[in-house]
């Protein structure tokens, strides 16, 4: 038995993104930049995949930039806005490395100057400071819908409005990649220029994303060497992943409304069950500021990387949330941001349900959890 709880890394893939696909990965196989029928056919798959998802995200077909995932998506928005037209990027200190990594290209690249807004102890995004931060020489603002690690849903109507008032003509961005599973995006993002999602978080393929435009903001291409996504991103297109994220995108906003309700629910008995467990356990965030999926804990007296290779025996996939490419668990700059001492980060652990966990996961987890804790505290 496995109790699959890191769906914030990817989620299983829906039988519907996975049907949806299958024929573009068999006889139907034309690159749908040419011209005779496979690749006519091809280019219908497309434009039909475009108008789904141009639906969901409530923007306009031609607005939808089709890319290789949540990471490019990121680094076409802001660093593509700074490209386009230099100036100042103002984010906040628990973006996703996608987008810190893109800021500081940005710099490195236009010498844009980098404003890093502080979150409080829930990683809400500190809005005087952020209001500080617009001025007139932004390009680009880029906030986070959901945090990756922690949760936290972010007030973007109000961060949107204060970011309007301030620097008009700056592009506002927003990495919805951990949003789009549980937030309604087309009404949350509804004042945004550019909206990021991945579709290996709600369901659909790995390596697919989508970088969703509003009134035509001036962005340089990452990318070069084709016209394809008018301009904005080259390359042949990944016809069965765009398929297959189209119909996820679908899948999830259709029943988004009765998977938040069950999930929820899923989540506070796995968060009850783990206070009533494990001794000494700190929920991280306020489960009302937070995303339904997201359950995060720190256990003192206890290290992240111990704990999950206990977990990983017993058949309990989690994750420490932040991980390099090597798999090590290195410092969160989340939960360095929201002021955690180093001690209790140390032994952090974030538990992410999706579409497909039931509760014989949380069962699982909240067993296998509070007796790796306990051995990790009395055997050393
Ligand atoms: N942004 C956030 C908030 C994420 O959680 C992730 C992935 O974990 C990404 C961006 C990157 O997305 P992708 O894996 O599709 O490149």
């Amino acid at each position: 038995v496995v109790a699959y709880l890191d769906n914030a890394a990817t989620t299983p893939m829906r039988p519907e993104a996975v049907a949806a696909m299958k024929p573009w990965m068999g006889d139907r196989f034309g690159n749908p930049s040419g011209s005779h029928s496979l690749a006519r056919a091809a280019r219908c798959a497309l434009d039909e995949a475009r108008d789904l998802v141009a639906e969901v995200l409530a923007v306009e077909p031609g607005g939808v930039v089709f890319t290789s995932g949540g990471t490019e998506s990121d680094n076409l928005a802001v660093l593509g806005a700074v490209l386009a037209r230099p100036g100042a990027v103002v984010y906040s200190a628990i973006e996703h490395d996608a987008v810190r990594g893109a800021a500081a290209a940005a710099a490195t690249l236009t010498g844009s100057e980098l404003r890093v807004v502080p979150v409080d102890g829930n990683g809400r995004i500190d809005l005087d400071r952020f209001a500080e931060a617009c001025d007139k020489s932004v390009r680009v603002v880029s906030v986070m819908a959901a945090n990756n690690e922690v949760g936290t849903i972010q007030p973007l109507a109000e961060l949107a409005r204060i970011a309007r008032r301030r620097c008009p003509g700056a592009v506002l961005h927003t990495d919805a990649v951990q949003g789009l599973p549980w937030m309604d995006l087309a009404s949350a993002a509804a004042d945004f220029d550019a909206i990021s999602v991945s579709a290996h978080k709600c369901g659909g393929p790995q390596g697919v994303g989508v970088l969703a435009l509003r009134g035509n903001p001036a962005l340089s291409p990452v990318l070069h060497g084709g016209p394809q996504e008018r301009e904005r991103r080259p390359g042949t297109h990944n016809v069965a992943g765009i398929v297959g994220t189209a119909a996820a995108l679908q899948v999830t906003s259709l029943t988004r409304g009765r998977t938040v309700a069950v999930v929820a629910g899923l989540r506070d008995r796995l968060a009850e069950g783990l206070l009533a467990e494990v001794p000494g356990a700190v929920e991280t965030v306020g489960r009302a500021d937070k995303v339904a999926g997201n359950c995060h804990f720190c256990f003192p007296g206890v290290e992240t990387e111990a704990l999950l290779v206990l977990l990983d025996d017993e058949g309990v996939c989690a994750s420490a949330g932040s991980a390099c490419s090597s798999g090590a668990v290195e410092p969160s700059h989340v939960l360095a941001a929201m002021g955690l001492s180093p001690q209790l980060a140390a032994g952090r652990l974030r538990l992410s349900l999706g579409w497909a966990s039931t509760n014989d996961d949380v069962d699982l987890a909240v067993k296998v959890i509070g007796e790796a804790v306990w051995q990790l505290r009395n055997t050393r």
